[in-house]
């Protein structure tokens, strides 16, 4: 173990999204690779909007995408006795203290200076050095923040940034009702919890100063901060569902690989040479800060389908077939009594980009056909394709078991006898298993069917072939 520490700190309002899971990968990268700590801290204190579905939503999608945690969830909500403690702590030492103004006097003054030009909008001050305390009446606390003076960080991704004091007013840290505010507790925590590294959304920079006041008024160490820049859409805008799905799990809805979600968020601002395929591991050996842009990453769907795509490809089938099994099974589709899933998806790992399309693709499989493509029955379906389909179910029913060279060695006698070519057979073969013109290669199909299955649905389809042939 090393001694970097750090965490997602994600607040329970909604549902993860991809600008959050970004930040969560590129901790858990780093812990991984210094062998750090990674903790996962659920921000709740805002119990109004804090919801423990959106708790729950949080952890999945980090589960699913494979981001484990060494210590937590932390629930903020649980530790409201240690943020009452440091405040009190700070009122004592004299760092911190109440302040009576109420919501319409400061409201009053805040409009005051905006109709005066004033640039200073914030707290002027006016309890800072009172010294009537009229214990019981209703009152914030507040940070003294320095009157003067800068105060500059070195990001890891930003560089250099400074901030003057004085343009910092006096921050509330515990609100009339008691409640502690965010600024506070996120400091108050980082130092319990001695996070060594602060990765966050770079949207949290304007609070990096009055957080570095805190942790100084508590005479803890500072950490590092690397601010991540956020995701836009194509139109430079902040990414929003305008841009399409914003939340993690809905790409698990589309039928995505949370590999390709992973590859896509690391490589959206951080670069290595001109690689694009990473798998994890090498993820976690090769990531690292200073390789990210400082400028915002712009969401390109088109690429992340690309990525999805190649994991499609070189997914394993068995794992892969297991996560197809889920989808087919919630559409209704049995897939119990068909073929293994793991022989139909290697039929179909070149043709799907996502794992919808290849259960489109894979529900012939499990379903005989319940009507054919008339147009293409009225096409590809004459007395020769007939004849052809009659003798190939003979030539199946004496094949057993047979593998892919022994169902091309059926369909070459057939084509021999006959005097058809494969163009001319196969697409009515096809028409008859799946009801349709689109499949894999027709003796990858009718290996992974089985020769008993497929010669069932020859027979079912000649029925209706026939048929249609006489009525023409
Ligand atoms: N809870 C904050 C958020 O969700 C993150 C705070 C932090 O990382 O410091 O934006």
């Amino acid at each position: 173990m090393s001694d970097l520490r750090v965490r997602f700190a994600p607040s329970p309002t909604g549902y993860l999204h991809i600008g959050g899971a970004r930040t969560a990968l590129f901790n858990y990268l780093l812990a991984r690779q210094q062998r750090g700590t990674f903790i996962l801290r659920v921000e709740d204190t805002d119990v109004e909007r804090s919801t423990q579905e959106s708790t729950d939503a949080i952890l999945q999608a980090m589960e699913w995408l494979g981001l484990d945690y060494d210590e937590g969830p932390i629930f903020q909500s649980d530790r409201f006795d240690l943020y009452k403690a440091k405040v009190a702590q700070l009122l004592a030492e004299g760092k911190a203290y109440r302040c009576y103004c109420s919501a319409e006097e400061l409201e009053k003054k805040r409009e005051l200076a905006i109709a005066s030009g004033s640039s200073r909008l914030g707290y002027d001050g006016t309890c800072r050095n009172r010294a009537d305390h009229s214990a019981g009446a209703p009152h914030v606390v507040r940070f003294r923040t320095p009157q003067s003076g800068t105060t500059t960080f070195v990001d890891r991704i930003k560089g250099p940034i400074s901030f003057n004091n004085e343009e910092l007013d006096d921050l509330i840290i515990q609100r009339t009702d008691g409640t502690p505010t965010y600024n506070f507790v996120v400091v108050i925590d980082d130092v319990d919890m001695r996070i060594s590294l602060v990765i966050r959304g770079d949207d949290h920079i304007n609070n990096t100063p009055r957080q570095i006041h805190i942790y100084q008024a508590l005479g803890a160490p500072v950490p590092e901060f690397a601010h991540v820049p956020m995701i836009l859409g194509a139109d430079k805008k902040r990414l929003s569902k305008r841009h399409g799905a914003t939340s993690v799990m809905a790409y698990k809805e589309m039928g995505y690989l949370p590999e390709a979600l992973v590859n896509y968020l690391v490589r959206l601002g951080w670069s290595h040479g001109d690689q694009e395929i990473f798998t994890k591991a090498e993820l976690i050996e090769k990531f690292n800060l200073e390789s990210v842009g400082r400028a915002a990453g712009v969401f390109n769907p088109d690429k992340l389908l690309w990525l999805n795509e190649h994991y499609i490809k070189t997914g394993d089938p068995e794992r892969l077939g297991g996560l197809l099994a889920e989808i087919l099974t919630a559409r209704g589709v049995d897939v119990a009594g068909g073929p293994g899933l793991a022989a139909v998806v290697s039929t179909l790992q070149d043709r799907a980009k996502t794992l919808l399309e290849m259960a489109d693709g894979a529900e012939f499989y499990f379903r005989r056909p319940a009507s054919y493509d008339a147009e293409a029955v009225e096409r590809q379906v004459g007395p020769e394709q007939i004849a052809a389909l009659e003798q190939l179910c003979t030539e199946l029913e004496g094949a057993g078991d047979a593998d892919h060279a022994g169902v091309e060695a059926a369909f070459q006698k057939v084509l021999a006898t006959t005097g058809l070519k494969l163009g001319k057979l196969g697409p009515a073969v096809r028409i008859a298993l799946t009801g349709g013109t689109a499949s894999p290669s027709i003796y990858e199909v009718v290996t992974v069917l089985g020769c008993a299955e497929t010669v069932k649905r020859l027979q079912g389809a000649l029925k209706v072939f026939r048929a249609t042939l006489k009525t023409a």
